[in-house]
């Protein structure tokens, strides 16, 4: 089997070298483990945070270690009684050709259902995402207006389409003409703005007051950096800011290099949160996977009925994640990030 390992910790951007691409033995399931082929995994903007040494949620990618990463596949040998040859699963397999886990750490997918791809993005991980963080913590009311960023991706379009579905005005941020178009012409955002054609966050800020003539109520934290700086001004009294993600700062490490506006602005973005009494939530969606099925109820229906649309971008071959997903940190996706191995 073929793999990528993590070689080295990066040093801001993540470049090729700190991957190795690599041949490993094939993995010879135990009791209760099955093996899987893998088609298609996931690159998830989160596994920037695991190639650094340093204290978070969840434990940093060990050296010579295989990156890790959710992915879906095939099984080819089972040990495991809920699992049998032929079977679709997702797991958090690795970026890696091939993955053993334990049956319990496996999800059965039904391939009838659509592709499972989209275990990896709309009805996985990222869509769980937004749809828990706007509905536990953003609390949307309809007629009140949201704004988020990162406005194409997994995470972000199910927020703006939920947030549409349940009548609030949305306002979507993302790079380039390109992106803006997708999101109101495919995710029926009511408006985006293009974060890169504003050469700072003052003059984003008049823009979105523009477009946010009764305030902001709701922001779903995405991306953090010059956006949160525009945003936040703009927030009404008692919004709501489900945060989610602060991308425009992860290569500046855990505890911040270079975090555009972090220090300067403290003084006045805290004294915005009590003037204004917002309520800014942080939440890590691995606590909260007991609520999933609950998810795939509401949303998989709407997936299936094209109330709630996705778009991936797949990357072709294993030996391309690294580019992929260092491109991916920059933007340079064009909906759910996924690589086909198989
Ligand atoms: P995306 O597929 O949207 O990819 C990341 C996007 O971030 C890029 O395409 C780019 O979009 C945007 N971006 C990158 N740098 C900047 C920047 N400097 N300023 C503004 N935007 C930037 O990612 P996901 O939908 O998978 O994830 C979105 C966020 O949610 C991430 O921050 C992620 O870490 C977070 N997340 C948090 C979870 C949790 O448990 N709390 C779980 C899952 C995701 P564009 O070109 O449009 O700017």
């Amino acid at each position: 089997m073929k793999r990528i390992v993590l070689a080295r910790r990066p040093d801001g951007e993540p470049v090729d070298a700190d991957f190795r691409y690599e041949d490993a033995p094939m993995p010879v399931p135990g009791e209760g483990e099955v093996l899987v082929r893998v088609t298609d995994m996931s690159l998830d903007p989160y596994m920037r945070g695991r190639m650094d040494d340093a204290k978070s949620y969840a434990k940093p990618v060990e050296l010579d270690h295989t990156m890790e990463g959710g992915a879906v596949g095939e099984v080819i040998a089972s040990n495991h009684p809920k699992f049998a040859v032929g079977d679709h699963v997702f797991g958090m397999l690795g970026w890696a050709t091939h993955g053993c886990l334990n049956g319990r750490e496996l999800r059965k997918l039904d391939p009838s259902h659509g592709s499972t791809t989209t275990a990896l993005g709309v009805l996985g991980m990222p869509g769980f995402t937004g749809w828990f963080g706007l509905m536990e913590y953003g609390k949307p009311k309809a007629g009140e207006t949201l704004v988020v960023a990162a406005a194409t991706g997994p995470v972000g379009s199910m927020v703006g389409q939920m947030a549409k579905l349940l009548g609030l005005r949305v306002v979507g941020i993302a790079g380039g003409a390109d992106k803006c178009k997708l999101a109101k012409e495919t995710f029926g955002f009511d408006e985006c703005l293009d974060h890169r054609a504003y050469e700072d966050a003052k003059a984003l800020r008049a823009a979105l007051a523009e477009q946010c003539p009764n305030g902001v109520d709701i922001y779903f934290e995405n991306v953090a950096g010059k956006v949160l700086e525009a945003v936040l001004p703009l927030m009404n009294v008692g919004g709501r800011i489900p945060v989610c993600g602060m991308i425009a700062w992860y290569n500046a490490g855990a505890l911040g290099g270079n975090m555009t506006g972090a220090k300067d602005n403290l003084p006045k973005m805290w004294r915005t949160i009590l003037v204004n009494r917002l309520h800014v939530h942080g939440f890590i969606i691995s606590d909260h996977f007991e609520r999933f099925p609950e998810f795939l109820m509401d949303a998989g229906p709407r997936v299936g009925k094209g109330d709630i649309k996705y778009v991936e971008d797949i990357a072709e071959g294993l030996e391309n994640a690294p580019r992929t997903f260092m491109n991916m940190l920059k933007g340079g996706n064009f909906g759910k990030q996924i690589v086909k191995v198989g």
